[in-house]
């Protein structure tokens, strides 16, 4: 990784204007790294916008107060002008340009060198790739960055976005890839500024009327299958329009339901109005990033995801069975 960040040090020192991204539906590792690199490059004196597909949950709006991101879908023209101009284009926590969805085209276009920094399992189509899937989070990986350069660019703020982007990724530090390393860093972070206990408060102890209410629909949805060791559960659009909420809301809904005694894989569809995202956990050694390649996605080996352009939730819950029987007996 040393050689990475000295190589991704010289690109930086040619540039001057450096855009900023992340995939849609941002979580906390998306939103905390771009901002901690925002205000990163800021302190060295860089131009850097970062633009978004998707608008920053509620939940982590309290990383973003001065309102840096820009939304793309907002302001189409304008942003297609910065991303054109822009001498760099870092991608943060997917190494998929289909993942910056409305923004891809306008990405690919621009003749800026570009960069992924990220964590997930794929292949090089960047200039430079800086990516470990032994790591737990992108911020992990940017701390690293950061302190190769110099560790007193670790600001407070940047301590409190590092930390949000681990504590986010590893689950309040429960998920696999969460190591002692992951902690050592953590504690400098806290040492740096981050407060864990109000990052957590903030993040996770702010849940509105219309999440309680549509996690008690999705638990009334669930169906076992598999001598109940796999779950499926939906979230509609009705549900949506219902409870005054979106697809926001169902962030930690898959964590959920893997906390149900004997489960092996979970598999949650949210109907979105032009198709269906299937997010897909498991436990031990069941590659779900396999299977979710099945239904045009990936991710890590217990958590992916993939979209079916189908709209019927049923059918694509029948498919998901009878693909899921074939992977079983692989
Ligand atoms: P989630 O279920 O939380 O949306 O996603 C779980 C993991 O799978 C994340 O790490 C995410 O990056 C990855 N993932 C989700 N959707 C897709 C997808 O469509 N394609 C790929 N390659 N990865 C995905
Ligand atoms: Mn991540």
């Amino acid at each position: 990784m040393k050689n990475k960040y000295n190589e991704l040090k010289k690109i930086l020192n040619k540039s001057k204007r450096i855009v900023l991204t992340t995939h849609l539906i941002p979580d906390g590792d998306a939103i905390g790294s771009e901002l901690a690199v925002y205000r990163y490059l800021k302190d060295k004196g860089k131009d850097v916008t970062i633009i978004n597909h998707s608008v920053t949950p509620d939940n982590l709006i309290f990383l973003d107060k001065k309102n840096i991101i820009r939304y793309f879908r907002e302001d189409i023209e304008n942003c297609t002008k910065i991303i054109k101009k822009a001498d760099l284009i870092l991608i943060l926590d997917t190494n998929e340009y289909s993942r910056v969805k409305s923004m891809e085209k306008a990405v690919r276009e621009s003749a800026a060198i570009k960069v992924c920094i990220d964590h997930h399992l794929g292949k090089n189509q960047f200039d430079l790739l800086i990516s470990d899937t032994n790591y737990p989070a992108t911020s992990q990986i940017l701390y690293e960055w950061i302190c190769n350069d110099n560790p007193k660019y670790i600001t407070p703020f940047i301590a409190k976005c590092l930390y949000a982007g681990i504590m986010t990724d590893t689950g309040s530090f429960r998920y696999p890839r969460t190591n002692e390393k992951t902690l050592e860093i953590c504690a400098d972070l806290i040492r740096k500024g981050a407060d864990p206990v109000k990052i957590y408060d903030d993040i996770y102890c702010n849940i509105a009327k219309g999440k309680v209410k549509l996690l008690a629909r999705f638990i009334e949805s669930f169906s076992f299958h598999f001598d109940d060791t796999v779950i499926i559960g939906v979230v509609t659009q009705k549900d949506f329009e219902e409870f005054h909420s979106d697809v926001q809301d169902v962030e930690g809904f898959s964590s959920f339901i893997m906390n149900i005694k004997n489960i092996k894989v979970g598999m949650v569809l949210v109907e979105l109005r032009d198709s269906i995202k299937i997010s897909f956990r498991s436990k031990g050694n069941i590659h779900i990033n396999e299977f979710a390649k099945i239904f045009n996605g990936g991710g890590h080996k217990n958590a992916a995801g993939g979209t079916s352009f189908d709209k019927s939730i049923d059918t694509v819950k029948r498919k998901l069975l009878e693909k899921y029987r074939q992977f079983q007996s692989l």
